[in-house]
């Protein structure tokens, strides 16, 4: 193998490169990327970096000196627009190719838009370093009430953050309790907690209904509130739509490849031909466990299928299984929330330690008899311990 091309250059793209120069692989390595950045770190994004505590030195995921290690050839502020898998060729926005023998996918996602707000002033979404310097520039001009629409991680994130900025914040989630589908209806409420203790007004059950603007400019609108299905309406200044992200495999169209909420691909991260495997928040891989096909959008999945991706890619077979760790941070407010395993709402939840009252809890999920996950809200020390000793690894599917 004498080049790899690989196709999104941020955590994904830039650990699978590692990986390729830490497996031997002396070869040529290209890293197209869509963003005209270097590889850097999301997580701050909602935090450190948009309460303007972090700057954006902070964010680089590569020290001056890893360059020379690394050896990679940049292609920044490239899109990639079609693949070939069978003669490795990937056409990139410049209108150049690429020759390839090797291709990985590491394309992440795109935050979610919410039909009917795009183009309209003071509504964002968040991604990109570009997303949050956008967003922060807002939320640091004049005092303005802020609507976050989505009560996930990143949408409970920015909220501490609106929080830490003395900025009036409100909550909007469709759902009864925030997180339950993931953590069930006691975890998600603990967290959902977090926002009430520190002055964020939390709405659930509601939905959007749409927006009300006034003319801004002459071609223009911009927000004024957010109307919602039950008639209500919550005056904003700021809008954010924290619902999720969409993985970014539009450029696949017509590769043959797999492609449905992300790139399927077997349990060992290769994506049909030997010669193309996919890695992070775009990947969908076949789970080793179930057989069935899962997508994680976590910084530490995109890390660990890495090693796994690269390994099957040299050895032109899949040799090594993806078996995640499941591990998952999330700071809000005061607190560390800490999630390591797969945890379902209908596991039973065994508290270990502390209560959801004092906000410094440890707990089990358990299914079958076993410990399957374990969630920490600021107990790092027992977590851990919990981690490493307790949780049951996935056996292989028969
Ligand atoms: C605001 C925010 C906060 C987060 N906080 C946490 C946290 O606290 N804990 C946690 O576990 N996880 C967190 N995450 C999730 C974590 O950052 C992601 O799981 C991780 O970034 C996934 O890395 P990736 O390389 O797979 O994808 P991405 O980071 O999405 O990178 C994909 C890259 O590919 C590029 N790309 C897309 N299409 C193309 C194309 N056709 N051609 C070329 N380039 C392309 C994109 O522009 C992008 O740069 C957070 C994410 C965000 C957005």
């Amino acid at each position: 193998m004498r080049t790899v091309a690989i196709v999104g250059a941020s955590l994904g793209g830039l650990r699978t490169a590692q990986e390729l120069r830490s497996q031997g692989y002396d070869g040529r390595v290209v890293l197209v990327g869509e963003e005209a950045h270097r590889p850097y770190d999301r997580p701050p994004l909602s935090k450190a970096f948009l309460a303007g505590t972090a700057d954006r030195e902070a964010l680089d995921l590569l020290e001056p000196d890893d360059d020379r290690e690394l050896d990679v050839d940049y292609r920044l502020g490239v899109r990639a627009e079609h693949l070939d898998p069978a003669n490795g060729r990937v056409l990139l926005s410049d209108g150049s190719e690429l020759l390839a023998d090797g291709v990985v996918i590491a394309t992440g996602g795109r935050a979610r838009p919410l039909p009917g707000t795009e183009g309209v002033a003071g509504v964002h979404t968040l991604r990109t370093v570009d997303d949050a310097l956008r967003l922060r520039d807002e939320l640091t001009s004049g005092s303005p009430r802020v609507v976050i629409v989505g009560a996930g991680f990143i949408g409970a994130e920015v909220a501490s953050t609106c929080r830490t900025l003395g900025l009036d914040v409100t909550v909007l989630e469709a759902l009864e309790t925030p997180l339950a589908p993931i953590l069930g209806a006691e975890l998600g409420a603990a967290c959902a907690r977090l926002h009430g203790d520190h002055g964020t007004r939390l709405l659930c059950g509601a939905t959007v209904d749409g927006l009300n603007t006034v003319a801004d400019g002459p071609h223009g609108v911009r927000v004024t509130g957010v109307r919602l299905a039950n008639g209500d309406e919550i005056p904003a200044d700021v809008v954010l739509i924290g619902i999720g992200m969409i993985p970014a495999t539009e450029w696949l169209a017509g590769s043959g490849l797999t492609v449905g909420n992300g790139v399927h691909t077997d349990s060992g991260l290769v994506a049909g031909p030997s010669t193309v495997v996919a890695v992070g928040d775009v990947a969908r891989y076949a789970s080793v466990s179930t057989g069935r096909h899962v997508r994680h959008e976590h910084w530490t999945n995109a890390s660990e299928q890495a090693g796994v991706a690269v390994a099957n890619l040299l050895a032109g077979h899949t040799v090594r299984h993806y078996v995640p760790s499941g591990y998952v941070w999330s700071d809000q407010y005061s607190v560390t929330i800490q999630i390591a395993g797969h945890p379902a709402p209908s596991d039973e939840v065994v508290f270990v330690e502390g209560s959801t009252e004092a906000r410094t809890f440890v707990a089990t999920f358990q299914r079958d008899g076993e410990t399957v996950a374990v969630f920490a809200m600021n107990n790092a020390k027992l977590f851990n311990r919990l981690r490493r000793q307790a949780i049951r690894r996935p056996a292989p599917a028969a």
